[in-house]
Order: structure tokens, then C-alpha cells, then sequence
């Protein structure tokens, strides 16, 4: 999709840190990261809402990326991580293509802010 940063960086566009790359997602580092390990899975296809993504892709697209931030999780330093879906204006989605955030490297609150 044309002016989204995530389609930009999944077609190579916009650089990232690109740590893995599986059939339909990528996984890189975030910008402004919010704790020491912290990675953004991002479908390559653009749907800017979770609901969106599973009409469009169905459950086990949407599966493959839970996949994929579990296996980053579990490989990050620390004992746990958190994997985080900001949805909507209250949600506090701010980039407009679906991602799950990963983060890990520090004792995270709860609840969180
Ligand atoms: P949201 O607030 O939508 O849940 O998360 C968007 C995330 O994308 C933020 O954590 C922000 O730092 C990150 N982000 C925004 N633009 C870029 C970018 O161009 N490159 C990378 N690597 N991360 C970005
Ligand atoms: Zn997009």
C-alpha cells in the first residue's frame, strides 16, 4: 500500500533491521525501542486492523505470526517477554499496518500505561 512504512520496509524501501523473515511476515527492531529487546513482526501483506488481517488472511496466516513472535521471544535474553497488539486510536496504534510487538530484556509492568 502506497505511503504505509511497513509495506515500504517489507518491499525494501525504507531500511530496517531486519532480524527474521518467514513465508507471509518479517521481524525487525523497533525504531524506539521501550526495552532491550525490542522487535516488531510485521505481515508482508498490508491490512491495517487485526480484524482486517484475519478477513483477509484467515486464522492460520494470522497463527504463523504468533508463531514467529514466540520463537523471538523465546530465543530473547531474560526470563519471559511480552507480545503486544496496539489496536485502534485507544489502543494506542500508531502505524496503521498490523504488527506484534515483542518485547523482552526487562521486568515489564502491569497494567501497562
Ligand atoms: P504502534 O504504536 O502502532 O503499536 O507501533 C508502531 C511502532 O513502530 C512504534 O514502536 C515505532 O517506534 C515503530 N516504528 C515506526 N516507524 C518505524 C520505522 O520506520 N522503522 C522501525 N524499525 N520502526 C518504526
Ligand atoms: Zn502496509
Amino acid at each position: 500500500m502506497s505511503d504505509c512504512v511497513f509495506c515500504a520496509i517489507v518491499a525494501g524501501t525504507v531500511p530496517a533491521e531486519v532480524l527474521q523473515r518467514s513465508e507471509h511476515a518479517i521481524a525487525i527492531r523497533d525504531l524506539n525501542p521501550q526495552a532491550p529487546t525490542h522487535v516488531l513482526v510485521i505481515p508482508t501483506r498490508h491490512a491495517a486492523h487485526l480484524s482486517e488481517f484475519l478477513a483477509l488472511a484467515g486464522e492460520a496466516e494470522a497463527g504463523a505470526l504468533l508463531s514467529l513472535a514466540s520463537r523471538i521471544g523465546a530465543s530473547a535474553p531474560g526470563d519471559g517477554y511480552r507480545v503486544v497488539v496496539n489496536e485502534g486510536t485507544d489502543g494506542g496504534q500508531t502505524v496503521a499496518h498490523l504488527h506484534l510487538h515483542v518485547l523482552a530484556g526487562r521486568g515489564l509492568r502491569w497494567p501497562p500505561g
